[in-house]
C-alpha cells in the first residue's frame, strides 16, 4: 500500500469510526429514553395502587399490575432491538451463552461455541 492510499485509508477508518459514534450516541438516548418511559409505568403503577387502596377497591390491584405489565413487556422488547443494534453498529456479535464478542471471532472465548 502506498503512502496515499494509506493515508486515503486512514481517513476512511475515521470517518466510519465517527459514524459509530454518532450512530451509537443515537441508539443509547433512545434507550435512555425507553428507560425512562418504564419508569412512568412504574410510576402509574405506584400512583394506581394508592387511588384502588383510597378508593376501598384493593381487590382491583392484580388488575391495574397487569394492565401496565403489558406496556413495560413492550417496552422492554423496543429496548431489546435497540440492544442488538449497538452490538451490530459496534460490529460485534452475541453468542448462544450472552457473551458479546467481536464480528469476526470464529470461537467464544466464553463458552467454546463455534459461529
Ligand atoms: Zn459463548
Amino acid at each position: 500500500m502506498s503512502f496515499f492510499d494509506k493515508v486515503k485509508q486512514g481517513a476512511s477508518d475515521a470517518a466510519k469510526k465517527a459514524q459509530q459514534t454518532v450512530e451509537l450516541t443515537k441508539l443509547k438516548a433512545q434507550i435512555s429514553s425507553k428507560e425512562k418511559e418504564i419508569e412512568k409505568f412504574y410510576h402509574l403503577i405506584g400512583e394506581s395502587v394508592y387511588a384502588a387502596h383510597v378508593s376501598g377497591s384493593l381487590d382491583r390491584t392484580g388488575e391495574i399490575v397487569e394492565r401496565f405489565s403489558h406496556g413495560i413487556e413492550a417496552v422492554k422488547q423496543e429496548i431489546a432491538v435497540l440492544e442488538q443494534k449497538v452490538i451490530e453498529v459496534r460490529n460485534e456479535k452475541e453468542c448462544v451463552c450472552g457473551k458479546v464478542v467481536v464480528a469476526d471471532t470464529k470461537f467464544c472465548s466464553a463458552c467454546g461455541h463455534p459461529f
